[in-house]
């Protein structure tokens, strides 16, 4: 088979600066184990996130110069509007400074105290928005989308069974929304089929719930569609992203990841009532409904990437890049998680690691190393993101203990990811000299971004 190639030319460059071991050393232990809290000058390769690390592209750049900054009424919004319209199916669209903003918005109206939130895995932002109204997230996430090393083509379907359980259980009018993420960030970018999201809906229908899309990744879910889901081979990304849409009453979107913009999100929906509440918080929080906390030329930088985003030789690409590192670790007998997802690659800490302890946060521990070893910045998803204490201050862990490599678009090449393989190689082989880590100071919600950290050992 060919070598399948990044579909760009590069136009413009930014420098990495390079440091040593050495000088990492003693930056992380000043940031407190925590690479949220290091500098990304500080950083060789930075994996933290998918998120608003796009490149964009020179039509991208165009329409940022022909972005119109009236306060009301700006063809930018309409051109936005327009876009998000045609591919969602969903005629009202509400603009947002990034994804969180619209969850804020969204679940400020229907949750609050009482209320259940069903999600296949909640993103950890969305987490703490339904959290913050007084509701409770609940994940029913496919039991094979829980066994990191198993592979199955989408893992990030939800439990249908469990769905219809839980219903019965908590009766459908405690659960104002179901909200399917795709593909599923938290759960290893895994994908959800379009069988899964009909049946969801069928399930929410019957319960009169209304069923809403976290879109972040819709382009990648939708290529996962298309290559692995009978039925879809023949169709365009465009085609299948209008299908997975037209089972949902709304979504939800980061336009910092699946639009090619460094800023931005949406709410979109079918309900005017709905829709009428939100704007009227919109304007209170974010702005009026033309521009929704942004500004003319980043809704025309979010209306070229959605449309850029669905491309077959750009999608093809991304999926593959993150495969091939999958499969380099693969070969080296870094446990991974199994396959590969569709914007990072997740490591299996608990086995990389089996000697740390889960309350000795093993993947950051590994984060940690990552950094030291090569100047690789990553995230945990792990216990340190999701754990909880128990009424005696014991550690309730999370599922699992991953650690993502998230990557950024169109914004590292090939030999930036061999050298990340060489690196991560190199810490497996060295494993068993990293030790364990424990929280000196923490926050009460989403604790992770700023938590201080310090070795067990001292
Ligand atoms: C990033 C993300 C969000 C939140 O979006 P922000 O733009 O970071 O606020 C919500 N859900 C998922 C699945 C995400 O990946």
């Amino acid at each position: 088979m060919q070598t399948i190639i990044e579909p760009f030319r590069i136009k413009s460059v930014e420098p990495i600066y390079f440091n040593t071991r050495e000088q990492r050393e003693d930056i992380l232990k000043k940031a407190f184990y925590n690479p949220f809290l290091i500098k990304s000058t500080d950083v060789l390769i930075d994996l933290l996130t998918d998120s608003g690390t796009s490149a964009m592209s020179s039509q991208q750049w165009a329409g940022i110069m022909q972005g119109d900054e009236s306060y009301a009424g700006s063809p930018s919004f309409f051109r936005f509007e327009h876009v998000v319209q045609q591919i969602t199916g969903m005629p009202l669209v509400i603009p947002t400074h990034q994804g969180r903003a619209a969850e804020k918005i969204l679940f400020s109206i229907i949750g609050g105290k009482g209320k259940f939130i069903v999600s296949n895995t909640l993103f950890d932002t969305t987490r703490a928005n339904i959290e913050y109204s007084g509701a409770v997230g609940v994940d029913l996430l496919c039991a094979e989308g829980k066994l990191p090393s198993v592979p199955a083509p989408f893992k990030g379907n939800m439990d249908t069974v469990a769905l219809e359980r839980f219903i019965a259980d908590k009766g459908a009018a405690n659960i104002p929304l179901v909200i399917i993420t795709v593909t599923n960030n938290s759960g290893g970018g895994q994908p959800v089929s379009m069988q899964n999201v009909r049946e969801v809906k069928r399930i929410c229908a019957a319960h009169n719930i209304p069923l809403f899309i976290d879109a972040c990744r819709f382009a990648e879910n939708a290529w996962f569609i298309k290559i692995r889901e009978e039925g879809y081979a023949t169709k365009t990304v465009e085609e299948i992203a209008r299908e997975l849409f037209s089972y949902a009453d709304g979504c939800t979107m980061s336009a910092k990841k699946d639009a090619f913009a460094n800023i931005g999100g949406f709410l979109a929906m079918h309900n005017a009532d709905l829709a009428l509440q939100c704007r009227n918080l919109l304007v209170i929080t974010e702005g009026f409904p033309t521009y929704g906390g942004l500004a003319g030329r980043d809704l025309e930088a979010i209306a070229i990437g959605l449309m850029e985003v669905m491309d077959e030789h750009y999608l093809q690409y991304r999926i593959r890049s993150i495969e091939y590192l999958t499969n380099k670790l693969i070969a080296a007998g870094v446990p991974v998680m199994l396959p590969a997802g569709g914007h990072a690659v997740y490591i299996d800490s608990k086995a990389f690691l089996s000697h740390i302890p889960v309350h000795q946060y093993p993947g950051q521990a590994l984060v940690s190393a990552l950094y030291v070893t090569g100047g690789i910045r990553s995230v945990e998803i792990g216990s340190l993101m999701f754990g909880k204490y128990d009424d005696n201050g014991a550690l309730i862990p999370a599922q699992m203990e991953l650690v993502r490599l998230a990557i950024p678009r169109r914004v590292y090449t090939q030999s930036h990811i061999d050298y990340v393989a060489e690196v991560i190689i190199e810490v497996y082989n060295n494993r068993l000299k990293i030790s364990g880590l424990k929280i000196t100071e923490e926050a009460a919600m989403l604790r992770h971004f700023t938590a201080k950290l310090a070795p067990v050992t001292e």
